[in-house]
């Protein structure tokens, strides 16, 4: 039989939110949840094909996959047949988790919370890692120390949790299989061992040294590079870093989330770098050439020409951030503020009153175009 669209199975459209795709779930899983329709096939499989919906259309990652690809995208791998193996349960109490359904379904409460007895379910936590840097590392780059605490896979034991010389016995509440059959309403489910968390394993005298838990907290330091032009926000993976893995399972991995600090002068905006740089009043009506600061810590000389208005933007070209992607570098855009000569000596007013005598301010096209306007504006 031809799938169904996932989105068609749960009432609602390709440009759903996260948000709307679950409330759409959760409207169709009450609908048809098998404790409300006892003995009904066809509602049944409804639950089951909205569920299965769900699990894709609710993880960002599959269900990139399947907006490229459709169904195709969880066919055949590994012989495992789409979702043939679903436990939809699990999307079920993903969604009415902890909330105000809670009692709605008494049945589903034994379900929640326990993992499927993959192997993937034995793999180390993710760890994250804050870091904030200053903007001139993030124009350098620089090699940065991590300190941080997580779990490596106990010595003594080698993992197993058990005290060497002792062996794990095999589970004996699903017989070594790692999963047990349990009726819910009129159809069976198959769910992890709730003795062995999926193992299949138990161990009868645990490791003095983990406490049976196979693994022990560590301080490390280690080092990476944070890349010249790592921009606010960016994640740095660390595959294999983050916590070990329990029964061969493999380790987490270590993410740095990097943070950029806010630069007395420079802000930046991608690879591009601004700021406003005050120039007097003579330079900004006699032009100058002055010096401005520049994010590898020297400077830059920008000619300011004559009649140089309040506001003015200059490019400096390649004087912003490194790209990580092309070796290329982005811009220095710099906007002059005119600044009013302040607390003037007696020589100083004198000047100015003689240059206000000589002033003609009919010949600024700013200040002349503003008083015909308002010349127009007061006819009226
Ligand atoms: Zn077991
Ligand atoms: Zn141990």
């Amino acid at each position: 039989m031809a799938k169904r669209d996932y989105y068609a199975i749960l009432g609602t459209i390709k440009s759903a939110s996260p948000e709307e795709i679950k409330k759409a779930y959760r409207k169709v899983a009450i609908k048809y949840h098998p404790d409300k329709n006892k003995g009904d096939k066809a509602a049944e499989a409804k639950f089951k094909e909205a569920s299965e919906a769900y699990h894709v259309l609710s993880d960002k990652g599959r269900r990139t996959n399947y907006d490229q690809f459709g169904h195709a995208a969880f066919e055949g791998a590994g012989g495992r047949g789409g979702f043939s193996n679903f436990d939809f349960t699990s999307a079920f109490s993903d969604v009415f988790g902890s909330d105000i359904f809670e009692d709605f379904f008494e049945g589903f409460e034994e379900t929640r919370g326990r993992g499927r007895g993959r192997s993937s379910d034995f793999r180390g936590e993710d760890l994250r890692y804050d870091l904030s840097i200053s903007l001139e590392d993030a124009y350098n780059g620089k090699k940065q120390e991590i300190n941080f605490s997580s779990s490596d896979k106990c010595i003594t034991c080698s993992g197993s949790g058990a005290e060497p010389g002792s062996k794990p016995v095999s589970c004996s509440t699903c017989g070594g299989h790692g999963q047990v059959r349990s009726s819910q309403g009129f159809f069976t489910i198959q769910q992890t061992c709730p003795e062995c968390a999926g193992s299949g394993e138990q161990i009868s005298s645990p490791c003095g040294e983990c406490r049976g838990i196979g693994k022990k907290q560590t301080k490390k330091k280690i080092f990476t590079n944070i890349p010249k032009g790592v921009d606010d926000g960016t994640r740095i993976r660390l595959s294999g870093k983050g916590e070990a893995g329990i029964k061969g399972g493999g380790n987490g991995d270590l993410y740095i989330f990097v943070s950029i600090k806010t630069h007395s002068i420079f802000n930046r905006s991608e690879e591009n770098i601004f700021f406003e740089f005050p120039i007097s009043l003579t330079d900004a009506a006699l032009g100058a050439t002055i010096e401005v600061p520049t994010i590898d810590g020297g400077k830059a000389k920008v000619k300011i020409p004559a009649g140089t208005q309040n506001g003015k933007q200059f490019r400096l070209k390649g004087k912003g951030m490194p790209m990580i992607r092309n070796k290329s570098y982005g811009d220095l855009y710099i906007r002059s503020t005119t600044e009013v000569p302040v607390s003037l000596t007696k020589e100083q007013k004198n000047l100015l009153e003689q240059f206000k005598k000589l002033e003609d301010t009919k010949t600024n096209p700013i200040m002349k175009d503003f008083f015909e306007k308002a010349k127009r504006f007061w006819k009226n």
